[in-house]
């Protein structure tokens, strides 16, 4: 018998959640986010099942080549730009567009003969102060760029910080300096991430970055993927291989970290941190069997998890058994493990079983 561990991925949800970011910003174009291996969906299926989108975004030079070798000729923009000059030879080779977020790039671009001038994003820190140029030093390095021949394209650009919580006036602040820093310079605005795209109205610009939404999951801290009317992308499923009674007062699993405080039944599942399930997930986390809903109960392991069936007399081996996805949103499972679906999607491993499905009407 085959391990039991998949993800089936359901690709007309994605591009349910495509329009729905559509839908939520119409009158700018998506940049669909597919770094990090799609969110851990598989670049490939997601990227093709988001084939309507105006442009892909990743994270690095070599994610974009991975799109471009697949065969996707849609602009490609690297959201943390080029590290040195060999890599923006390549940038111009691929024709992948780059963010520049600090003016040694702007140099590496002035000292450069390319073939091919590069579209770039000039991204501005309003706030989040991670990657971008100070607001007030926006305006020369955009002369420096508009000067430059390397360059074929100006694109402005910031990231939102706060947006996840919808009464954080940062955001508010962040809108305020980057109109401010931008002022009448030319070239497409570009502001939203997931967040803003469904949250914050005033962020829409020419270009919206979306993610996480468009593998289902709310990029809110408050509320669940149904609300924000997004499909579910991932559902990660196991088989239930041994189930065992327990007597009162019988400690479980590695550390004993559960005891059971009357007789119990217990189902072992199939999957475990090397599968990508989070091993800080506490006794309690829930998980469906056949549907039905079951607390995680002691350490989870590398291979296997145990579940209390105590309440589900009628559960047996090879029952389904569903971490997360269509039933059960991965925002409660994460909220539970104290981390975010973004994490939870991207640490499932090559162990786990890909498996495309057409899914469920809306
Ligand atoms: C990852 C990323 C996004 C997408 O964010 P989501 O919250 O997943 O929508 C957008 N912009 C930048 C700069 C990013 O790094």
């Amino acid at each position: 018998m085959a391990r039991a561990a998949e993800a089936l991925i359901d690709l007309p949800a994605l591009a349910h959640n495509l329009r729905r970011a559509r839908e939520a910003m119409p009158g700018s174009r998506v940049m669909a986010v597919v770094k990090a291996n799609g969110y851990g969906h598989g670049v490939e299926r997601v990227a093709g099942a988001l084939r309507s989108a105006d442009a892909f975004a990743v994270a690095c030079l070599d994610e974009a080549e991975q799109l471009r070798e697949s065969g996707f000729a849609h602009p490609i923009n690297v959201l943390e730009g080029f590290y040195d000059v060999e890599e923006l030879r390549r940038f111009s080779r691929h024709h992948v567009d780059a963010t520049i977020h600090q003016p040694e790039q702007i140099e590496a671009l002035e000292r450069t003969r390319i073939d091919r001038p590069l579209k770039v994003w000039l991204k501005i820190d309003t706030g989040m102060h991670r990657l971008g140029v100070a607001p007030e030093q926006a305006r020369a390095l955009w002369e420096r760029l508009n000067a430059c021949s390397a360059v074929g394209g100006i694109g402005l650009m910031t990231h939102l910080a706060n947006a996840d919580n919808r009464n954080d006036p940062t955001t508010e602040r962040q809108l305020l300096a980057f109109t401010g820093a931008i002022g009448h310079l030319h070239g497409e605005r570009s502001i939203a991430n997931s967040a803003g795209i469904l949250g914050w109205p005033a962020a829409s610009g020419d270009w919206i970055r979306s993610g996480i939404m468009l593998y289902g999951a709310s990029p809110f801290c408050d509320s669940t993927a149904a609300e924000e009317r997004l499909r579910p992308v991932m559902t990660l499923q196991t088989g239930l291989i041994a189930i065992r009674d327990l007597a009162a007062g019988e400690r479980l699993g590695y550390g004993g970290t559960w005891c059971s405080d009357k007789p119990s039944r217990i189902g072992v599942a199939a999957i475990g941190y090397g599968d990508g399930y989070p091993r800080h997930a506490p006794s309690g986390t829930s998980v469906l069997v056949e549907g039905q809903r079951a607390p995680l109960v002691g350490r989870v392991s590398m291979d296997m998890i145990t579940i209390d069936l105590t309440e589900l007399p009628e559960a047996k081996i090879g029952d389904r058994v569903v971490l997360w996805g269509a039933g059960l949103p991965a925002e409660e499972v994460a909220r539970q493990a104290g981390t975010i679906p973004y994490e939870l999607f991207c640490q499932v491993t090559r162990r786990v079983k890909f498996r495309e499905h057409s899914g469920s009407s809306p």
